[in-house]
Order: structure tokens, then sequence, then C-alpha cells
């Protein structure tokens, strides 16, 4: 080949690739577009607890399924008796083997109130501006909802026949603890249908640091349970002008008083275990020493008090229990009649709400302080189990989408909807691929906001990660 021809040859070879990238160009742009508008859906339906309708978002996002081919019968909106505005959607996407097991792909689509006067812009408008996506549910969770309808949409039209079914369920009532969750409404009254091996949903990112650099994808695998329990001292009284060393309220704040002073003991697992080793390497220096030394050996003090001295890593290694709420007292010239505190408890898995409690009465060490347990909102849960077939797919595709950046596993102090899908025999993980500011990006606060890069890589990521345990 001479160097004329070998040009020509080379032009077109280049010619021909740059038509190829238009082309894949082109329907991977309309495929963003279309995303984009269901997100945009999403964030501009209002589905607050006050003013909103979760029903309604189900509804336009099951009418998007219909519209790319799923027939009725792969498709449910559920509305609970009594809650119009709280229904959700679940959908599958049939499998080939029926003895595989499905895999379920889990979001709320309710949102955290937002008032406009607060905001900066509409809460309820999908604004883009200075590379962020603005809006309440942006980030939590609107982004990966629509992930996930969107994937749905892909795999049928891509003609993709999966091993697993996999399935969809779009939930409300997981930001309000008094609303009706839909997730366990799910798992009490719809548990075939939402039957799978195990669950993906929320609960963490993807971690930037402050210059917007890729430290570590984080995966939820265990979260604590929040459990209240009841302080509470009770006395004859008496009028105050007369009074005695017996008095409700000294013993009740005394008990509160104890409690403060105490820690309950380090607990590792394989959640938070991954969690300290991994991150032992991002963070360095005398903090990454101390979660080495942890991790090796929980009993050391010095390490231990390292730690405790960042309010997530503190929570992260035990059950805590703290004063949220005290009532004393009917009358400002009366002895107290009664004297009573709410403590609510993170409990650390696999410790049962029992035990808390024999410990708490421990710590009381009084026998006119009586400790009880003023409702039980959910079964226990135990950690999801940590295997390769979970961890693997996440690292091969976190690896070949940003080399170099650590996957690692961590344990929740707050809850999610996997609080109700874990007891219900669904191991459930949090993953998303979305990386987001260290502020948190005003989620559940003011100006709610996530990089619109790391939607769109968070897209592609979830699109890939469930298309490989489709197949598992
Ligand atoms: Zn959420």
């Amino acid at each position: 080949m001479n160097s004329a021809a070998r040009f020509v040859w080379v032009g077109a070879m280049a010619l021909m690739a740059a038509c190829t990238v238009t082309a894949q160009q082109a329907a991977s742009d309309a495929g963003l577009e279309r995303f984009r508008a269901i997100y945009k859906e999403l964030v501009e339906t209002n589905t607050t607890l006050s003013a909103g309708d979760c029903t309604e978002a189900a509804l336009r996002m099951s009418a998007r399924l219909k519209t790319a081919g799923y027939p009725a019968e792969d498709m449910k909106i559920f509305v609970p008796e009594g809650h119009p505005k709280e229904g959700g959607l679940i959908a599958v996407l049939q499998g080939t083997d029926p003895n595989a097991k499905a895999i379920l792909m889990l979001a709320h689509v309710d949102v955290v109130e937002a008032k406009r006067e607060d905001w900066t812009r509409d809460p309820f408008k999908l604004i883009e501006e200075n590379g962020y996506f603005y809006g309440r549910g942006t980030s939590d969770m609107k982004a990966q909802a629509a992930i996930w309808v969107d994937n749905m949409i892909r795999y049928r039209e891509e003609g993709f026949k999966p091993k697993r079914s996999i399935k969809l369920a779009l939930t409300c009532g997981e930001e309000t603890n008094s609303a009706l969750n839909g997730a366990g409404w799910l798992a009490k009254n719809e548990r075939q249908a939402i039957d799978a091996e195990f669950a993906l949903t929320e609960g963490v990112d993807g971690d930037l640091d402050a210059k917007g650099n890729k430290i570590a994808l984080e995966v939820l695998a265990a979260e604590k349970m929040s459990q209240n329990y009841t302080l509470e001292a009770t006395n004859p009284g008496g009028h105050s002008s007369r009074p005695v060393p017996d008095n409700a309220i000294y013993h009740l704040v005394r008990a509160v008083d104890r409690l403060s002073r105490y820690e309950f003991p380090v607990q590792l697992n394989d959640a938070n275990r991954g969690y300290f080793t991994g991150m032992a390497k991002v963070v360095g220096g005398e903090n990454g020493a101390a979660m080495l030394a942890v991790v090796k050996n929980p009993q050391d003090q010095a390490a231990v008090a390292v730690l405790d001295k960042n309010v997530n890593w503190h929570a992260m290694l035990r059950t805590t229990c703290v004063a949220t709420m005290l009532t004393a007292g009917h009358a400002t010239n009366a002895l107290p009649q009664r004297a009573k505190a709410n403590i609510n408890c993170r409990i650390f898995p696999g410790v049962s709400r029992e035990e808390v409690k024999a410990q708490l009465m421990k710590i009381v060490n009084d026998a006119a302080v009586s400790v009880t347990i003023p409702e039980v909102r959910g079964p226990e849960a135990k950690p999801s189990p940590l295997t390769p077939q979970i961890l693997k797919p996440i690292e091969e595709v976190a690896n070949e989408m940003w080399p170099g950046v650590p996957v690692i596993t961590t344990l929740e102090p707050g809850a999610s909807d996997a609080q109700f899908m874990n007891p219900a025999g669904i191991p459930t993980y949090g993953v998303d691929g979305i990386f987001t500011d260290p502020d948190g990006g005003g989620i559940h606060g003011l100006n709610e906001r996530v990089r619109i890069e790391s939607v769109y890589e968070g897209r592609t990521f979830l699109y890939r990660l469930v298309k490989i345990y489709a197949q598992q």
C-alpha cells in the first residue's frame, strides 16, 4: 500500500468510524433526551405528603412503560386503601429462566416537603444551572427512580431477554415516618409480586471531594434499626411549697444523665468492616490508622476515640441511644406526677430491641423509672450478605467507568426502605453510581441539587449493572 492509497484508506476508515459514532451518538442522545424527560416529569410531579400525589407519578411512569410496549398484565398500579394519593407502581420484564429468582429495582418517589418561598428556584421545576440539576427530589431519589424506569424501557426496546425477571417498584411514604410506607405495604400485601433474590435501591452515593474528584463508590449493605423507648417516672406529687426528695423529674433527669454518659460497645460486621478497611486508604493519616486499628481490634480504645470524633463513624460503630423529647409536670406550682423522656435508639444489625431495652434498664438503674417500648415499627433486620455475586458486578462496572476509584461497602446509621425489604426476606443493597458533593447536595434541605454529569453516569452505571445481575 503506497502512502497516497494508505491515506485514502485511513481516511475512509476514519469517515466510517465517524459515521458509526454519529449514528450511535444520535441513538444515545435520543435515549438521553427521553431519560431526561422522565426525570423532569418525576421532579415536576409534586409528591410531598402535604400537597403531592405519588399515585399520579406512578400513573405517569406506567404510561411510559405502556408506550414502550409493556402489556397490562406486567404492570400494576397499587393504591393502599384509604390513601388515594400514596400509591405506586410495580412492573416486570419477564425473565427466560423460570428457576432464576428476580432482581428488584426499588425506588421511593415521594419527597421531603419544600416551600417555594424558602427556595431560590421553584422546587418543583427541573432546572439546569452551572452543571447541576436543581429541584426537590433531583437527588433523593427521583434520579434513580427515573433511571429504573429508563432501564425498563431500554431493555424492552433492545429486545433484551434476561435470565431473571427484572422487577420495578416505585413506592411512596419513605420520607415521612408517620406516613404509610409503600415498600412496607408491598412486603405485606404484594409479597409475591415483588419477590426477588435481592433488591437495589438508594442509601449511599459515590463520593466526590471538594474539587469534584471521585474518591469512592459506596455500597450500602446494612442499616441500623430505629426504635423508640420511653423512660417514665411517676409520683403521687403534691404541693410545690412542701417539696420532697422523691421527685419524678429528678428521677428521670438522673436516668437521662446516666444514659448520656454511656456508650454501647463497638461492633463490626461485613459492612462497616469493609467501610473502615476501604476508607482507611482514602482518608489516610491518623484517621486511616485508627480505622485499621479498630478493624483489627474493636477493643482498641485509643483508636475508637479517634473515630468517635466523627459523628458518622461514631454511629457506624455501635448501637446509639439519645434523648429526643421530654415531657414532665402538670402545673408550675405542683410536684410532678409524671416525667417522661423519649429515647431514640439506632440499633446495630443483629441486636434485638429487647436486648437494648435490657441494657437501658441497667443504665437507668432506678426502679422508679420504667423503660417501655411505645411502638414497634417493623421486624428486626439482618444485614444483607456481601457475597461476590453482589459485589463483583459493582466492582466490574465501576472499574470500567471509573478506574482506580475504590468500591467501599458501608453501614448506614439512618434507615431506608431496606428496613422493610430485608425482614421480608429480600436482601436490599443501596447503590446508585451517582457521585455527589461532600456537602450532601441539599438533600432534605434547601435547593437540592445533583451534578448533571453524575446523573448521566449513574444512568449508564445502573443500566449496565442490572443487566449483569439479570444474566446471573
Ligand atoms: Zn430517599
